[in-house]
């Protein structure tokens, strides 16, 4: 998150307009209410009405149907789930007390939610209440539920009590004039944007009327401030800053139906951002990264939503630029927070505040929409390079705390945000990814289910009366097995993902084997009337091969299906963990160069049978154990390695 540009222009000044009030149609009685990327479906003088014109082909299941079995996944959310469990909501709300004029005696808390930061309010107004949200969905835990309505109902009280048609935050004002004046500030739409989402996400999944209230109040002053502003200004402004506010306004015209939300979304179109996207060229070098994703994120939903083509070629050309010439071998993307080179050019881009851990959220929110849109499987394939490489290691599973930057420089180690006085960014949207793992891993469409990701976990597709227990200990174990109940018989199809990474492998129906497979990312469709007991078997064999940078092909990160293998080198202390955004004030252990033959790039690497997932360097200048980057917690690490052909 960077600070904004500073160059002063006079606007005129803000008009608020009063707060909509009208009716909300109600959810209809009976759906599920959904996570708000995906259509709501609403009542409307007895018919069911739905906003998205594009509606997905293929689409999650509400998360309350998931429920995670035992694994690295459920690791991450407990201690996610203990994390959120430790923040009093007395000290979240203290400094919207303050700034609203009303009582509070509570500690403040640090970091990026301290009383002088002008970020506050952020994630304890904002991701906080998403991720409550999200894990009561994943969980039914019904105390972090109860901490989400008290929130609310405190912040309707700030909301009610600032008198100013509408705003809420834990900040003045003031800071919108000096965004309108080109003044020095942080990024205050980027604050009121989570806040609005943290409201819209307690609606949508704990059902609180209230919540739906104060975001759309929200909207209002957003409206009122944003109207008086011509597009020039407006385009300036979104020189500063801008966060995700066209998708959250997206969001809440497809719950409420208000057309005027969405003219209010479209204010936030970055023109000299999509311009170029629209026209497929790559113009996002000296870009802020995380900053940026979100809008391609509204974008997408604003194409869902009213079915402007242009705003789908923004969004899928962006992926595809980002993922194949912007991205490392965990998926992630982003160097010192920016895209700093020109496409493809990643070998100089090696540092401690590689790969920001927002922008694997983020990107992992946007591959959804494009998966929802074409399922295809390699859309799935880098949702799970980011899931087992980079969301998995970056949150202590002893304390919950979050990373920011996961470094790519070899020699260095993870550092993790104290817990009451980092609150980041990236706590926020670490603390809403480990409360939705359940949100990806199945979809379907009316007759088939999207087997995405290979996670013990339970299925409850109530609407077939079909239930699916996987059941695995991936990523140590190569495969997968799928157990159905059904109510009765039920012709479908279950799709099942063949990863990139899987060089042969089978499946098997009943204990039989089949004779059909698919090719490494496409779709094994299995076709028949299933009934329960039905057990398919899928065996993934996983291989080593090098992922070699773009650029520079002496640079070269070993992988083991779908794992990133870090060579793990001495621990280090946990002041150097707790010590900032990135490892500091330390010189990099030295990491060997790697010396191969040339025709077997992997030979160097051996698995070692003692453990499982553990491989030892063969032939080096000295011993290196490696291991999958994900279990690497305290330890120094390397994940490039420079690699010379071995002289014959
Ligand atoms: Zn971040």
């Amino acid at each position: 998150m960077t600070l904004g540009d500073s160059s002063r222009r006079q606007f005129i000044r803000n008009v608020a307009a009063a707060a909509c009030a009208t009716a909300v149609p109600r959810l209809m009685a009976g759906s599920t209410p959904q996570d708000p990327v995906v259509d709501t479906v609403v009542e409307k003088n007895g018919r069911s009405v739905s906003r998205e014109r594009i509606p997905w082909k293929a689409k999650p299941f509400p998360m309350k149907s998931v429920r995670l079995g035992d694994g690295p996944c459920k690791v991450a959310m407990e201690a996610d789930r203990r994390y959120l469990h430790s923040l009093p909501t007395d000290r979240l709300l203290h400094t919207f007390h303050i700034n609203a004029g009303l009582p509070s005696s509570a500690q403040s808390l640090g970091g990026w939610e301290a009383p002088d930061c002008e970020l506050r309010g952020h994630y304890a107004g904002g991701h906080y209440l998403s991720a409550c949200a999200l894990m009561y969905a994943s969980t039914g835990d019904e105390e972090l539920r109860a901490n989400a309505n008290t929130m609310i109902a405190e912040l309707a009280k700030c909301q009610t009590a600032l008198k100013n048609g509408g705003y809420l935050s834990a900040f003045p004002v003031e800071f919108f004039d000096r965004l309108r004046e080109r003044e020095r500030v942080w990024a205050p739409f980027y604050t009121i944007h989570k806040i609005m989402a943290g409201a819209l996400d307690v609606y949508v999944y704990c059902g609180n009327e209230q919540a739906l209230d104060v975001a759309q109040k929200m909207a209002g002053w957003v409206a009122g401030y944003t109207q008086p502003l011509s597009y020039g200004q407006m385009q300036r402004i979104l020189g500063t800053e801008y966060g995700g506010m066209g998708e959250v306004l997206c969001n809440l015209y497809a719950i409420t139906g208000k057309d005027h939300y969405l003219e209010v979304a479209q204010r936030f179109d970055k023109k000299v951002f999509f311009d170029p996207l629209a026209a497929h060229r790559d113009e996002l070098k000296g870009l802020h990264v995380n900053t940026h994703i979100p809008q391609v994120i509204a974008a997408a939903r604003y194409y869902e939503l009213t079915g402007e083509r242009r705003y789908r070629d923004i969004a899928e050309y962006f992926w595809e630029e980002v993922v194949h010439e912007r991205s490392y071998c965990t998926g992630g993307t982003s160097n010192g927070e920016s895209w700093n080179t020109d496409p493809g050019k990643l070998s100089t881009e090696l540092s401690t505040n590689t790969t920001e851990c927002c922008c694997a959220y983020n990107m992992m929110k946007l591959t959804r929409h494009l998966f929802g849109w074409s399922p295809d499987a390699r859309l799935m394939d880098y949702y799970e390079r980011l899931m087992f490489n980079h969301r998995l290691g970056t949150i202590n599973p002893e304390d919950g705390t979050m990373m920011y930057y996961l470094p790519l420089a070899s020699g260095y180690w993870k550092t993790f945000g104290k817990p009451f006085d980092a609150l980041w960014c990236c706590t926020g949207t670490g603390s809403e990814e480990y409360a939705k793992l359940t949100d990806t891993i199945y979809f379907h469409d009316n007759d088939s289910l999207f087997v995405n990701l290979y996670i013990a976990s339970d299925l409850d597709w109530a609407e077939k009366g079909v239930r699916v227990r996987q059941e695995t200990r991936f990523p140590e174990q190569p495969g997968t097995t799928l157990t159905i109940t059904a109510k009765n018989p039920t012709s479908m199809t279950i799709n099942l993902r063949i990863p990139y990474w899987a060089e042969g492998g089978s499946v098997k129906l009943n204990g039989t084997p089949l004779e059909t497979f698919s090719s490494p990312s496409s779709l094994l469709s299995l076709n028949r009337v299933w009934k329960s007991g039905d057990k398919i078997e899928l065996n993934l064999p996983m291989n080593l091969h090098v992922d070699p940078m773009p650029d520079d092909s002496t640079v070269q990160a070993m992988m083991y299906g779908p794992l990133v293998l870090a060579g793990r080198f001495e621990p280090v202390t946990r002041e150097q963990q707790y010590a900032d955004y990135e490892p500091k004030n330390s010189t990099p252990t030295k990491v060997p160069d790697i010396v191969v033959d040339a025709d077997e790039p992997t030979s160097w690497v051996k698995s070692d049978p003692s453990q499982p997932l553990t491989f030892q360097a063969i032939g080096q200048s000295q011993p290196v154990t490696m291991i999958p980057l994900y279990q690497i917690i305290h330890d120094r690490y390397a994940v490039y390695w420079k690699v010379n052909k071995k002289s014959v």
